[in-house]
């Protein structure tokens, strides 16, 4: 567990990840704002049990008031159920998402408590806090969010800024942790024109730390601006598609 921002009634947690044989890494945040807290990005059932272990032990289950999934995978939504079963809270997703993600078994009784997001994004209230949630769509989600933080300045970014296959929790060395993140990077984002009008809405934020949902943060703002300017020139997705669509042949 890392404590990324604790002051006056507000916290920003990093909840411990335990490792999950062939799943793939992956970071569970807790906002704590005067009691109240949202959860970003709780995981699948295999992080179900130990995530809500470290929750119980940091507030009252009935004090988290809202559940945020950036976007429609089984890594975060997956084990969605439990929580809406064992908690109050409310679960925020984008609105191209709701009808689906029932689908991974989201009980009657609590499915009127997954709540959508227009394309436009929100702003939710934590207990006075306002929280930013902001449109990230196509990357890589085509319904796609991420939270910015004003008190801790923390950016999160879900799967953008996401690297695999490490062992440090803040990258010091951008040009080096590169190799961890730019295969899924090029693989998984849209295009180009979505990461920069990404890149020129987040400029108008104060950001300290991005957070992703796998692997390392980028924590003080030179690494943040690093970080954006490579976003900025990277070439994915449809940009680099070339011959990909060929009729497979038999070898
Ligand atoms: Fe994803």
């Amino acid at each position: 567990m890392e404590i990324l921002y604790n002051q006056g009634g507000h916290q920003n947690i990093w909840l411990e990840d335990f490792g999950h044989g062939l799943a793939v890494q992956a970071n569970q945040h807790l906002i704590i704002h005067q009691g109240k807290a949202m959860i970003l990005d709780p995981g699948g059932h295999k992080a179900y049990k130990q995530t809500i272990t470290q929750v119980a032990g940091l507030l009252k289950m009935k004090d988290l008031q809202y559940i945020f999934l950036s976007h429609q995978d089984p890594d975060i939504v997956a084990a969605l159920n439990g929580w809406l079963m064992t908690t109050e809270a409310d679960a925020y997703c984008s609105k191209l998402w709701v009808r689906f993600i029932p689908h991974f078994g989201v009980d009657r009784l609590v499915e009127h408590r997954l709540r959508p997001i227009p394309d436009e994004g929100m702003i939710l209230n934590l207990a006075g806090c306002d929280l930013l949630v902001l449109p990230a769509h196509f990357l890589h989600s085509v319904g796609n969010f991420h939270i910015y933080d004003p008190l801790s300045k923390i950016l999160y970014s879900g799967d953008l800024g996401a690297s695999v296959g490490l062992d440090y929790d803040f990258v010091t060395d951008f040009e080096q942790h590169l190799p961890y993140m730019q295969g899924f990077h090029i693989r998984y984002m849209t295009c180009n024109a979505a990461l920069r009008a990404w890149v020129k809405m987040v400029r108008q934020l104060d950001i300290e730390t991005i957070a992703p949902q796998h692997g390392a943060a980028f924590q003080g703002k030179p690494i943040v601006a690093r970080f954006l300017e490579w976003c900025e020139e990277l070439a994915c997705g449809i940009d680099v598609l070339g011959d990909l669509f060929q009729v497979p042949q038999k070898t």
